[in-house]
């Protein structure tokens, strides 16, 4: 079993702590600020096993280092990206696995935001780690990839179980559920959803994670049919 905590760091950045509670094991995906993280690990055992990186954005591996340094954990990162990424202990391709205690994650690779951007997908447990290539309801910017390469990275979260719960790296919800309504506002799970989130936010609560399942049935970009309209979105998205 994997236990999974929603760290809020920065202004809209979610960190997650991940532990294995057969082994006691812990590891973190995307650490970008120290203090709420360590307090979130210490919280937990104080115990820090591994640093799972998706991408080489500042805010999500800007405290990396720090707790390699504190804890002992090792740092796993994007084999394609490893000039960029702290010194790592152990690069990844797509396939590879990364193990945690009794957990398993696959490695996939998605660039699209980034070009050595990377996914963790524990298959067992139903989670997806996609930083910011998909977000709840939206996609990520497509910063040094092209449209095809995101819709190509997509396609593989769209292909997983639709029980699988996505842990995207940023709270953006709420504005990227504005935009959907926009461009589909007559998609009844979309208004459901969207619904949702605004009582979610309302009370101050994340809206990480989502169910892709969900996400499938009212995400714009996951729904675009193919690369010619996902470009279009993402073209008006930056413009919304
Ligand atoms: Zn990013
Ligand atoms: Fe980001």
């Amino acid at each position: 079993m994997l236990q999974v905590q929603t760290i809020p760091i920065l202004s809209d950045n979610y960190a997650f702590l991940l532990t294995c509670s057969q082994t006691g094991a812990v590891g973190i995906v995307d650490p970008a600020e120290e203090a709420p993280c360590i307090a979130a690990i210490e919280a937990n055992g104080g115990r820090l096993d591994m640093i799972l990186l998706t991408h080489h954005h500042g805010d999500h591996i800007a405290a990396a280092e720090p707790l390699r340094a504190k804890y002992g954990a090792r740092i796993t990162g994007a084999a394609a990206d490893a000039h960029r990424l702290p010194k790592l202990d152990r690069a990844v391709v797509e396939g590879d696995t990364v193990t945690l205690g009794a957990s398993l994650a696959i490695v996939i690779d998605t660039p699209g935001h980034t070009r050595g951007h990377i996914a963790y997908h524990f298959a067992a447990e139903h989670a997806l780690f996609c930083g910011d290539t998909l977000f709840a309801l939206g996609c990520g910017r497509i910063i040094e990839g092209n449209a095809e390469e995101m819709f190509a990275s997509l396609a593989k979260f769209a292909a997983l179980p639709p029980e699988t719960l996505v842990y995207c790296g940023h709270e953006y919800t709420a504005s990227n559920a504005r935009f959907a309504l926009h461009v589909d506002p007559d998609n009844a799970a979309l208004k459901t959803y969207a619904a949702r989130v605004t009582d979610l936010r309302e009370r101050g609560l994340p809206t990480v994670p989502s169910r892709l399942g969900d996400e499938m049935a009212a995400n714009p970009f996951l729904r675009a049919p193919d690369v010619a309209s996902l470009f279009r979105l993402r073209e008006a998205k930056n413009k919304f």
